[in-house]
């Protein structure tokens, strides 16, 4: 690892100024990607600033309803947290379905946010990289793209982000708030990340000496009797999304919807959701037919890159399970296990029919 210095901030105005403007300098709060990229040698920051001092490890109500998750707030606490478990249950079942408990127990909601791709030729020093060397070159196009993007990929860099919390919070309309030298802002989630376009090493709309605060979510009572996190990946735990999606459901006495969010993980640069497609689920019963009008919209424009173009059958699949899963009931996470929780007069089924390990 190359040599840093470490500093501790005492206030949150000290550590925006000692980031401020450079590049060079880097929050730390769980360290749990940021390290790995340093003894990898991927990053190397010269200068950390441990902001684990600040308070910002709150989750509590906000003043005109909905949630307040601090940016401290570890994604172990913040998915157990009862408000987060009743009232956004696709929130916690997301952040359960990532990573491991020892994981979720030192991230934070923050650095959750900012993680970096997981794309094997980003850690690997002896391939090109654009993301970690702009103007070096892509290496995963050509190479191995099981796990790239289907969608929003550009000529530069086809890398996905490795966040399910962010799908999550991109289906609920979170907003970010960020604080910097310069005042205070608020970033919708979904305009947080960017699309690699011309320039993959920027993840975000963030500048050195953006501070993030804490994450705001609306009030999103009218979802957390219908929604499911669907998560599809090599292996049962502790792997990336091949396709993850967020699907939540306010239905009508009928069946039919009220209002629908739908959110794809695993298959861009960026939480992928497109409102027309929540649209073309407005009105309608959300049966097969409706779904499919959905992921097609959704899908619109995906291409593979060869080892990856399964995953646009399996994602317009996955759509549709999340769908019908959703139309039931609610399914939560509990890390290990999937439980549903029956709050819907639905006929019950299983929450994935084909999976005899749920209950
Ligand atoms: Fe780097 Fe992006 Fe290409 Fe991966 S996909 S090698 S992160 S430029």
């Amino acid at each position: 690892m190359s040599p840093f210095e470490l500093s501790t901030a005492a206030d949150a105005a000290a550590a925006i100024h000692a980031c401020s403007g450079n590049p060079a300098a880097r929050f730390i709060a769980g360290g749990t990607n940021l390290l790995d990229l340093m003894k990898e040698g991927v990053m190397r920051p010269a200068h950390l600033v441990d902001i684990n001092t600040l308070p910002l490890d709150f989750i509590r109500p906000g003043e005109s309803g909905g949630l307040l998750l601090g940016a401290l707030a570890r994604n172990a606490d913040t998915a157990w947290h009862p408000l987060v478990r009743e009232r956004y249950p696709l929130l916690s079942s997301a952040i359960l379905a990532g990573a491991s408990p020892q994981l979720r127990n030192m991230a934070s909601n923050g650095g959750n946010l900012l993680q970096r791709t997981r794309c094997m030729y980003f850690y690997d020093l002896a391939t090109p990289c654009n993301k970690r060397e702009p103007g070096s070159g892509c290496s995963a196009i050509g190479g191995l793209t099981r796990q790239h993007a289907i969608l929003g990929a550009s000529r530069c860099c086809i890398a996905t982000h490795p966040s399910d919390m962010c799908v999550a919070l991109a289906a609920l309309d979170a907003v970010v708030h960020v604080q910097n030298a310069g005042g205070n802002r608020a970033i919708p989630l979904r305009e947080l990340h960017r699309l690699p376009g011309e320039h993959p090493e920027h993840d975000t709309v963030l500048e050195p000496g953006d501070l993030v605060t804490h994450i705001a979510l609306p009030d999103a009572a009218q979802f957390a009797a219908h929604s499911v996190y669907l998560k599809l990946r090599d292996r049962l735990s502790y792997a990336f999304a091949l396709v993850s999606v967020a699907a939540a459901l306010d239905l009508d006495e009928d069946g039919t919807v009220r209002e629908a969010r739908l959110a794809l993980g695993g298959v861009a640069h960026k939480p992928w959701r497109v409102p027309a497609a929540e649209d073309a689920l407005r009105g309608r019963l959300p049966d097969d037919d409706a779904g499919a009008r959905a992921a097609e919209i959704l899908l619109e424009g995906a291409a593979g890159q060869g080892d990856n173009d399964f995953k646009i059958e399996l994602a317009r699949r996955a759509i549709l399970r999340a769908l019908k899963v959703a139309r039931t009931g609610t399914v939560t996470n509990s890390g290990d296990n999937t439980r549903r929780q029956q709050r819907s007069a639905a006929p019950q089924q299983r929450p994935y029919p084909n999976d005899r390990r749920a209950p």
